[in-house]
């Protein structure tokens, strides 16, 4: 019998372990995970665990599905994987065309993670560029604390010391205009004025450097890998009629919050147009989407970016150049496709979004006595992510934090002395209610 000290061993021996420094395994030896079952973990000895961070951010529909596991074996008894160069097959073009329905946008390019969306999204606008005969507009801008990915293009837009001090020499110069992050706004400064005033920076920036920027690219909402950082969506409504009026492509990141995470299917679509209100357009467009994670509810690795038919007929024409280039083995695999149409047909017959609005109005509840906890700071909530800052931490909070909570039978990993909850839409109250729990004895412990 293969014992959990086995695998511990094994994996320090064989495995590269992501985000780790590997000594530290040692003391903080990971998970071993046999089995999921909706919103848990489930390991060899079958203790379980609630996945309360969605594996990363990507599950939606809890572990092991029914319903996309059934779409998955469906299209494994059809075909596997074609190559999307030269051939095509209906489970890459259903799904593009939801998407473009979904997004207002069109002919999903794909890729396989987040961060080669951030690439092609990148280059494409570039391109975009070039081919209207203004190849000097190639550079990028990004909100400071911003995370697009750490492939070395996308690194070069992410603004987290921490991943990108180390490859600084590797990088392209990019800017990072001010974040909106509410937690900065000055004492008695609304979370809006705030985000206006970070927009008037944006503005400047644009002012002087518009002819060399090819576009600005944001998480819109919520900055994920900042800790949860969320801000007013006016920010991104301003930021739409600035990019408007200095011709530079906005680039929205949708990697961590589509898919309803944010309470609506998009978070684009929380922000109102400013100067277009009253022409039937309800919500911000952006010019490129990208679309990860939540994309396939954490089964299959799985990127699309859809653009505006404008850009896409920048790249349509007789040379082969003029055309977009890229190519991942992987493109439009068609069990990752089947897997993100199971999720967008649960989405619609399960009237999820509206369903997440009262779940996430009864999670804030059921969270009221962590967010009243003496050590918590900006409790704050976004659709259905929670997140608070921590007081007076010890040191290694995050690692001793995940910790507690392990044993405790929950799955967390803070970000710095951020806290934050991002668990799968199928979890329960009664499991919120154990969360809470977890929380707070997590709070009151002396290690912590
Ligand atoms: C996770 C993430 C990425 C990168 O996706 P990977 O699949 O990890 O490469 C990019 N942008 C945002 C906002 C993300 O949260």
């Amino acid at each position: 019998m293969v014992t959990d000290d086995d695998l511990l061993s094994r994996t320090r021996a064989a495995v590269w372990h992501p985000c780790t420094q590997m000594k530290q395994l040692e003391a903080n030896p990971p998970l071993a995970i046999a089995r999921g079952e909706g919103p848990w973990l489930i390991d060899p000895d079958g203790r379980r665990y609630l996945d309360a961070i969605s594996s990363w951010w990507v599950n939606l529909f809890g572990h092991c599905n029914p319903r996309i596991n059934a779409a998955i074996t469906d299209q494994l008894g059809r075909i596997e994987h074609v190559m999307l160069a030269g051939a095509t097959h209906a489970p890459v073009v259903d799904l593009s065309e939801r998407l473009a329905q979904l997004t207002g946008l069109g002919h999903a390019f794909y890729g396989s993670d987040g961060s080669s969306a951030t690439e092609i999204a990148l280059k494409m606008s570039a391109h975009y560029w070039r081919n209207a005969g203004q190849a000097e507009k190639n550079e990028f801008i990004s909100l400071k604390n911003g995370y697009h990915g750490e492939t070395v293009g996308a690194l070069s837009v992410t603004d987290i010391p921490l991943f990108k001090r180390t490859y600084e020499p590797l990088l392209r110069h990019s800017v990072q205009v001010p974040t909106p992050d509410a937690r900065l706004a000055e004492p008695g400064e609304s979370a809006e004025a705030f985000a206006l005033r970070c927009a008037a920076m944006l503005e400047a920036h644009l002012a002087e450097h518009a002819a060399r920027t090819a576009a600005f690219i944001i998480e819109p909402l919520v900055q994920g890998a900042a800790g949860m950082a969320m801000y007013h969506p006016v920010y991104l409504s301003r930021a739409r009629e600035l990019c408007d009026q200095y011709g530079v492509h906005l680039i929205a990141d949708e990697i961590a919050v589509g898919f309803g995470r944010t309470g609506t299917m998009f978070a684009c679509e929380q922000a109102p147009p400013l100067s277009l209100a009253g022409a039937g357009i309800k919500t911000v467009k952006p010019d490129f989407i990208c679309l990860s994670k939540g994309i396939t509810g954490g089964y299959l690795p799985l990127s699309a970016v859809l653009t505006t038919d404008a850009v896409y007929a920048a790249f349509y024409g007789d040379a082969t150049a003029q055309g977009f280039l890229h190519s991942h083995s992987y493109t439009g695999n068609p069990l990752a496709c089947r897997a993100a149409l199971a999720v967008l047909d649960i989405f619609e017959s399960d009237g999820i979004i509206a369903a997440n609005r009262e779940k996430a109005a009864q999670f804030t509840r059921l969270l009221d006595e962590v967010s009243a906890h003496p050590r918590v700071r900006h409790f704050r909530q976004c659709g259905m992510i929670w997140a608070f800052d921590v007081a007076d931490v010890q040191p290694d909070f995050a690692a001793h934090f995940h910790r507690v909570a392990l044993a405790h039978g929950v799955f967390i990993r803070p970000i710095g002395s951020t806290v934050y909850v991002m668990p799968p839409y199928v979890t329960s109250a009664d499991e919120v209610r154990g969360l809470a729990q977890t929380l707070l004895v997590c709070l009151d412990h002396p290690d912590v």
